[in-house]
């Protein structure tokens, strides 16, 4: 089971680290039982069903009252989308203040995909292999333009703040990310589903794995009413 300091590795270079938590089940039943002034050291059979009344009933505040906070490293496009996720904070590395770190991602053969159908129904199906390869030489070959590019700027003296504009969005970035469980549990229900950009899920997946460890009864409960955030 991860836990506090641990790292989960995902894709060919990132990483999700759980940097911290305070996030308990107990957290989230005295959260709810404070409305009869009680509180509990320890979880039992009752508090289980509290919590699956309140996933099941929407009763979401409870779930508020904890937070986790995660280190990333992901592709730029990865982050974009993760960024869209309001209800939580970010920090993230500054390309004004110090230069981009030569690392890109370049997926693997077999995720190198087609797409069929309609937009929001898209069926992605992975390409022949032979294919594949050229894709991803393409994708290498891009990437160490753009990165000499960069490079040629910052040593004429261009600000770095001008000179990462010819950064491509499969450079990874890194930031800070503080959630609370209710927040988290969308995340998670959007991102770690199959509707989800493929890399974005495999970070999903991670998240997931963290919150499984550090909140058991609450994620089995959220997987139980099918995986909707309250
Ligand atoms: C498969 C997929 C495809 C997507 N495609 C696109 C796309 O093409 N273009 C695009 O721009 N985005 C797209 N998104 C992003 C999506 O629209 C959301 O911005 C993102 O998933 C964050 O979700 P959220 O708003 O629920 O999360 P949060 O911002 O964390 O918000 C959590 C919850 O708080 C409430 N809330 C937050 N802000 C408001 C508000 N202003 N008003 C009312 N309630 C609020 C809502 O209940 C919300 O669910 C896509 C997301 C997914 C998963």
């Amino acid at each position: 089971m991860p836990g506090v300091g641990d790292k989960i590795d995902v894709l060919d270079h990132g990483f999700v680290r759980l940097d911290a938590a305070e996030a308990t089940d107990l957290s989230v039943v005295n959260g709810a039982r404070v409305s009869f002034l009680q509180i509990k050291d320890e979880m039992d059979d009752r508090d289980e069903k509290l919590i699956r009344f309140l996933m099941r009933e929407k009763h979401a505040s409870p779930f508020e009252h904890n937070l986790f906070r995660f280190h990333v490293k992901c592709p730029i496009a990865v982050a974009r989308e993760w960024m869209r996720h309001r209800w939580s904070s970010f920090n993230e590395h500054s390309l004004r203040y110090s230069e981009a770190i030569e690392s890109f991602y370049v997926p693997a053969a077999e995720q190198v995909r087609t797409q069929t159908g309609k937009p929001g129904r898209y069926t992605f199906v992975p390409m022949e292999e032979e294919t594949a390869e050229k894709v991803r030489a393409m994708m290498e070959a891009q990437y160490r333009q753009a990165w000499d590019t960069y490079q040629s700027m910052l040593d004429i003296g261009v600000a770095r703040e001008l000179a990462r504009l010819v950064l491509p969005v499969g450079l990874y970035t890194e930031f800070y990310w503080t959630v609370n469980a209710r927040a988290l549990m969308n995340f998670v229900a959007l991102r770690n589903a199959e509707a989800a950009m493929w890399e974005i899920r495999q970070y999903g997946e991670a998240v997931e794995e963290f919150f499984a460890a550090q909140m058991p009864s609450t994620h089995k409960a959220f997987v139980e009413f099918g995986r909707v955030a309250p």
